[in-house]
């Protein structure tokens, strides 16, 4: 039986909204639901062991390879459910997660499916050329230039099954311009529709008329007269749509499908006798929500593959035309479950408070006084009411303050001893926290420093607001108590996800002088690897990937350690063997220092040049 209690949300951390099985919690930890199910805390501190510190970014390619094939499989049962003839192929669009770390394991994961790449850029579709197994699809979208339209006919020439979905009317000329320099064989030509459905939610900026991309009717008309005038009507194959990442309402693409699926069947009638797919394009939305009743998503894969299916049989059938192969290019449905994000916690700040830091004096002004009685003889039976007090007379002590009436250590004083009736409160109502217990909790946060960038690691959160599940790790038999915002060691103020009291989060009261506390962040592994930034320096983390075989047994392979300092530097240009120079010259002037010092610094500091930036602890003993 799992230990997680379903019925304290603060326990359970929402995992059976958004874990999807995948992860589960047993004996107060959380495991990887698969083989031999490791705990992520005993992933980590083997990591830790073999003497890598700081945030570690953990891969799960079974679970991106899951994913794809739990698409497969529910596009073949809705196939199956509507007699539905054509069929289903899919494409990773590699704009979400172009890591060799994800990429290449998923396509040897996948290659016995009709699944191929998708790309967006010249660089992507190289990776896409080098990566597909070949005769699988691979899909062009995006703005073309001539050299790139050059490489997607390069590709076909290669034996690559490509299709160029061109974007507007001129990326058409030029790919009839280097059709006649370069002959067959030659891509396949997608053509993307320009919709008046349009997507909802944050990332809904893909579909509809103001849309940056796709082809109008007017467009596609002159689309189809130039492909005739060419010859080249023969090589249409696809049309193509993309209404806007993670669609949390099925409705929209609803409509689209519709509107395509009509699109797909005038362009037939029209002549264009090989054109055969419609591709969805992505948005297949995520689950994300730790919290009961704010799911990210109106529907469930089920629910969308049956839609789908559904509407282009009915749409075909009444228009008498055949029923189309489905592409899908769903990216972060396939990649966000597939990476862990784990950041140590490095400090609480009201740790710092304790009755050896108070400084009471002979004379207290009488509200400090107070507060010290308060904390004395709190208990069971007055701890709201003491609470209650505790907080109003910070606020007047704080104003004490302001106005000159109290000095620095009657202000300090004032802070340990709110800080300690707070702590004694809570372990006293631990049993019975009523709503308006918790209400003040949620006013008087923890603040806890953890060891990652936000600007790296959840670029989305810092960007749209995006939430990624976060908990911690271990002691999930153990009620959480603190209220906990979470600040991480960017010097930038918005390096913080506050505590929200709609989406609460609730962490355990650690001594990190003692124990270690590690945070987990989950569905990371879609697009925030490659949109994280490098804010203050902070790079991508260590990573390691955990590969399970046959016997359920794991091993953690790929083990690519966060850049060193020197490195960091590197990459924005500096000349580091200026910086080194310059720096072994000041230790060598240095006046303060003789020779056997100048060495000894010398050699310190080029062990921290050879290091990664994040830190390597605050306060814990030694070697944590
Ligand atoms: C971004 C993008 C996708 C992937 O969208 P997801 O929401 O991640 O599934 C698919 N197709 C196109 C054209 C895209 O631009």
């Amino acid at each position: 039986m799992p230990s997680t209690n379903l019925t304290d949300p603060r326990r359970s951390y929402g995992i059976h909204l958004w874990g999807e099985e995948n992860f589960i919690v047993e004996e107060g930890v959380i495991k990887v639901n698969h083989g031999r199910k490791p705990s992520l805390v005993e992933l980590t501190r083997t990591m830790r062991e073999e003497g890598y510190k700081g945030p570690l970014f953990f891969r799960f390619p079974h679970l991106a390879a899951q994913n794809v094939r739990m698409l497969f499989d529910h596009f073949e049962r809705a196939k199956r459910e509507f007699a539905y003839q054509g069929k289903f192929k899919a494409v990773f669009p590699l704009k979400v997660n172009q890591f060799p770390g994800f990429v290449i394991p998923l396509m040897e994961a996948t290659s016995d499916l009709e699944y191929g790449l998708e790309a967006g850029s010249k660089a992507e579709l190289i990776l896409a050329m080098t990566y597909t197994n070949l005769g699988k699809p691979i899909t062009v979208n995006g703005f073309k230039d001539r050299e790139m339209i050059s490489i997607g006919f390069l590709a076909a020439k290669m034996g690559h099954n490509i299709t160029l979905t061109i974007e507007g009317i001129n990326e058409l000329e030029l790919i009839i311009k280097e059709a006649k320099r370069l002959g067959s064989p030659m891509p396949k030509i997608g053509l993307r529709i320009r919709l008046h459905t349009g997507g909802i939610g944050i990332w809904a900026k893909s579909g509809g008329y103001g849309s940056k991309f796709g082809l109008t009717s007017t467009e596609l008309l002159e689309a189809m007269e130039l492909l005739k005038k060419h010859g080249l009507t023969e090589r249409l194959s696809m049309i193509h749509f993309h209404i806007g990442s993670q669609m949390n309402h099925i409705s929209p693409l609803k409509k689209a499908i519709r509107e395509a699926g009509n699109i797909y069947a005038e362009l037939r009638k029209m002549g264009a006798d090989n054109l055969h797919a419609i591709n969805i394009g992505g948005g297949l939305a995520v689950e994300y929500s730790q919290q009961e009743g704010r799911s990210s998503r109106n529907y469930t894969i089920e629910e969308f593959t049956n839609d789908v299916v559904f509407l282009l049989k009915e749409i075909a059938d009444a228009k008498g035309v055949r029923e189309p192969t489905i592409f899908t290019e769903s990216g972060r449905y396939v990649a966000a479950n597939h990476a862990v994000l784990v950041a140590p916690v490095l400090e609480l700040f009201s740790q710092e408070y304790s009755e050896k830091t108070l400084h009471l004096k002979e004379k207290n002004p009488p509200l400090v006084q107070e507060l010290y009685d308060l904390y004395r003889s709190i208990s069971t039976k007055n701890a709201r009411e003491y609470l209650h007090d505790a907080l109003d007379h910070m606020e007047s002590l704080l104003t004490l303050f302001d106005l000159g009436y109290i000095d620095l250590t009657d202000r300090a004083n004032t802070e340990t001893l709110v800080h300690l009736i707070i702590k004694k409160a809570l372990g006293l109502l631990r049993s019975k926290p009523s709503q308006e217990i918790k209400a003040i909790l949620d006013r008087v946060q923890e603040r806890y420093l953890v060891n990652f960038s936000l600007f790296q690691s959840l670029p989305d959160y810092w960007g749209l607001g995006q939430n990624f599940p976060v908990m911690p790790l271990d002691r999930l038999d153990q009620a959480p108590t603190r209220s906990a915002s979470l600040w991480d060691i960017t010097c930038d103020s918005d390096g913080e996800i506050a505590f929200n009291i709609d989406n609460p989060l609730y962490l355990h009261d650690v001594d990190v002088e003692t124990e270690e506390y590690f945070l987990g962040f989950f569905k990371v592994g879609a697009y925030q690897e490659i949109l994280g930034m490098r804010h203050n320096l902070f790079t991508h983390p260590t990573e390691a990937t955990i590969i399970f075989d046959a016997e359920g047994d794991y091993t953690i392979e790929n083990i690519i350690e966060a850049q060193n300092i020197l490195d960091v530097l590197d990459d924005i240009d500096y000349d580091t063997r200026e910086i080194e120079r310059r720096i072994r010259q000041m230790i060598e002037e240095a006046e303060a220092l003789d020779d056997d010092e100048r060495k000894e610094i010398l050699g310190e500091l080029y062990l921290y040049l050879s290091e990664n930036g994040y830190l390597r602890t605050i306060n814990f003993s030694e070697g944590a």
